[in-house]
């Protein structure tokens, strides 16, 4: 019998399970493949560190090694906005790092008293009187076990939020689909937020890693997402970006939580952290900063009050859903074309780039 079992090793995860591992008999189950230390499938992801997620890296006493980084470090936002024919530069830094490493290097940071499950995928829940019952699966492997706690830290699209609370509102999804080409006229090195409304109405990016251009854009999975990403790459090289064959392509669900009723973070025993519970920015997309906040905000909450813990984690995510609830005015702003162009107009906090 575990204390807790923790479904999905992303950051949201493996915090939560480096955090109390210590107090309590934890079991972390990840369906990716973990080996000699390191992460084996790629997760879609821009791995950019924005400012809000090194603040919480900060707070959880950590600091990031040399080898998670990747090329170049960015220190700001080219916003493009083919709907108004502007460009703007606005300074922001970000840690540009490769996503897969910084996965691998949370979970090395987990003691050796929690118990690791790699290459298992939750497949079903099933609520006893006192704990509950889960059936992992690995090929034709199955196994189950029983665990008091049940938190679902397994993403954007949560086989714990399904199983436990489907009638709850569902959030907002888009397609995330990403490119990879090797680098070669070479853009600025910043991080290219691009808005067209033909394409999205959220937004695409590109970022530079290593000798390498990601394109990136999150789409509506009711358009033609193919033919909406070839439009992209059509308007990226008529600006003059020298983009040919992807030599890899990945996509998968990006959530955009727009009303707080989308936000859930669980009932009685069962728990949801991170993308899983809805938080990610509905403004850009950052979600590593959530992901490590609600992991800490769960980790403080189990510890004050193991029976009862989820009076306290729906008190401490007050602070998370109002956060959302801003980033949502801020949309507002930003994804109208109309009050978009306005503030690029002004050039306000804007600079002027010389090369
Ligand atoms: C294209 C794209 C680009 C992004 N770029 C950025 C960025 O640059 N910066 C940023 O801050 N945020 C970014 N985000 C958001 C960020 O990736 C997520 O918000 C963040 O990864 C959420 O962390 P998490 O731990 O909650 O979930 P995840 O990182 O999604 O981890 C969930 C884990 O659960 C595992 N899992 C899922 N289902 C099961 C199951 N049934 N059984 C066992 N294991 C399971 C998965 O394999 C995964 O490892 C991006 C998202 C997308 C889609």
């Amino acid at each position: 019998m575990y204390d807790i079992t923790i479904i999905g090793a992303g950051p949201a995860g493996s915090t939560l399970a480096r955090l109390l591992s210590v107090y309590f008999k934890v079991l972390l189950v990840e369906k990716r493949d973990y080996e000699k230390g390191e992460i084996k499938q790629e997760k879609c992801c821009g791995g950019l560190l924005a400012p809000d997620a090194q603040k919480i890296l900060a707070k959880l006493g950590l600091g990031l090694p040399k080898d998670i980084l990747s090329n170049p470090q960015l220190f700001s936002v080219c916003a493009i906005d083919f709907d108004n024919k502007i460009e703007r530069n606005y300074q922001r830094h970000y840690i540009n790092m490769d996503r897969e490493k910084f996965d691998s290097w949370l979970i090395s940071l987990i003691p050796d008293k929690a118990e690791l499950l790699f290459g298992y995928s939750l497949k079903e829940i099933k609520k006893e009187e006192n704990f509950h019952t889960l059936k992992l699966k690995s090929g034709n492997d199955t196994k189950f076990i029983n665990t008091k706690i049940v938190v679902g830290a397994d993403g954007a699209y949560s086989k714990v939020r399904q199983l436990s609370f489907n009638n709850v509102k569902k959030t907002r999804k888009y397609i995330a689909v990403q490119e990879w080409y090797k680098l070669k006229t070479g853009p600025a090195p910043c991080f290219y937020s691009i808005f067209d409304s033909e394409i999205s109405d959220f937004y695409s990016w590109m970022i530079q890693k290593e000798n390498s251009i990601i394109l990136g854009s999150a789409l509506d999975p009711k358009d033609n997402v193919t033919g909406k990403f070839e439009l992209l790459k059509e308007r990226v090289r008529d600006y003059g970006i020298d983009i040919d064959n992807p030599y890899k392509k990945n996509g998968t669900y990006l959530l955009r939580p727009q009303k707080s009723n989308q936000l859930y973070t669980g009932k009685e025993m069962v728990a949801l952290i991170g993308e899983a519970a809805g938080w990610i920015s509905p403004s850009s997309a950052e979600g590593l900063s959530y992901s490590m906040e609600s992991a800490l905000m769960l980790s403080e909450s189990i510890k004050k009050d193991p029976d009862n813990f989820m009076t306290h984690y729906q008190k401490a995510t007050r602070k998370l859903k109002y956060n959302i609830f801003l980033k949502n005015c801020k949309s507002h702003l930003m994804y109208n074309r109309f009050t978009r162009g306005l503030i690029m107009k002004s050039g306000v906090l804007s600079f002027n780039t010389f090369s």
